[in-house]
């Protein structure tokens, strides 16, 4: 009898995952009998895949667009997948599929390994982006008790319907306030795709930001965005979305395979190298 186990990633398209990267590095270094791939399924044929993973073998999957609000009504989503409102990551406990969202931890731990003590004050924080991450990341920063979130996002509705689900510590406000709310805010976050190849410019002048302002990019690629290198050049601290993207693949590897993995330097040169050759 096989002891292998088996995971995938689900999305629609998927070619652009770098999740299988991420864990058979991880299967490899810790010599685990596994293996994980990657699933096109359209969204028509999600209920009945996420339906019959464990009679296709597999201990769970991670999901991505356009799946991660629908796989909530296939799954037993946790507290944290049911505030995001999104979940990216499944698992069996005993014959219950549950689901959680790792965006959540992966922000959180990136930021805490590359800025320590980064959320000592939490003031006053610029949120830029109102879809699933902006969620993950809202969610997140309430958790560390950040006591104002001012979501700014290109169409304003999206970030008044974010603040209105979050409760009065989160607020809507219009791109053009961004150089006041900057020159008083700890931490920027960008959770908006603006910046990512094939997208529009990220449109932020950090000339009046705060000195002490972190700022976290969850845009990966390209890794190094046009707002980390405004950053560099100011000498302001930040993380950038390859982080982001090593850490919140942990909790499923963990949970299917058994362990719990590193984020090390050598996963960071791999994901670097395949993002720089595609
Ligand atoms: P989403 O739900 O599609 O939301 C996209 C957001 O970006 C919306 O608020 C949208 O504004 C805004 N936006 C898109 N193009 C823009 C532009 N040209 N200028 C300004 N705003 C723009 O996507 P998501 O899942 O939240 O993902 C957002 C970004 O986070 C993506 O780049 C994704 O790759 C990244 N991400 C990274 C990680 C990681 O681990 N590093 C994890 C999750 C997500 P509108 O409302 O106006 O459309």
């Amino acid at each position: 009898m096989t002891t292998s186990r088996k995971a995938c990633v689900i999305g629609w398209p998927i070619g652009h995952s770098r999740s299988p990267l991420i864990q058979n590095y991880w299967l490899k270094k810790y010599g685990i009998d596994g293996e994980y791939t990657k699933r096109e399924v359209a969204p028509d044929a999600l209920a009945d895949f996420v339906g019959s993973l464990r009679a296709n073998g597999f201990a769970g999957i991670n999901v991505t667009i356009p799946h991660k609000q629908a796989v909530l009504k296939l799954s037993k989503p946790d507290e944290r997948a049911e505030a995001v409102g999104a979940a990216n990551t499944l698992w069996y406990e005993g014959d219950t599929l549950c689901s959680t969202n790792t965006d959540v931890e992966g922000f959180l731990n990136n930021l805490d390994a590359g800025v320590p003590g980064w959320s000592r004050n939490l003031e006053n924080v610029v949120v830029l982006g109102a879809g699933g991450a902006a969620r993950a990341v809202v969610h997140a920063l309430i958790g560390r008790k950040a006591a104002h979130i001012h979501v700014v996002n290109r169409t304003r509705k999206s970030a008044d319907d974010l603040a209105a689900r979050f409760g009065k510590a989160v607020t809507a406000d219009n791109w053009d306030a961004l150089s006041t709310l900057l020159a008083r805010a700890s931490l920027l976050v960008n959770a908006s795709s603006a910046g990512m190849k094939k997208q529009g410019a990220l449109d932020v002048d950090l000339n009046s930001a705060n000195p002490s302002l972190t700022i976290a990019e969850l845009v990966y690629d390209p890794r190094d965005t046009a707002l980390l290198k405004a950053a560099r050049a100011r000498g302001l601290r930040a993380v950038d979305g390859v982080g982001m993207l090593m850490h919140q693949a942990v909790g499923g590897f963990e949970r299917w395979f058994g362990r719990r993995p590193e984020v090390t330097s050598e996963l960071r040169a791999l994901v670097e190298a395949d993002l720089a050759a595609a």
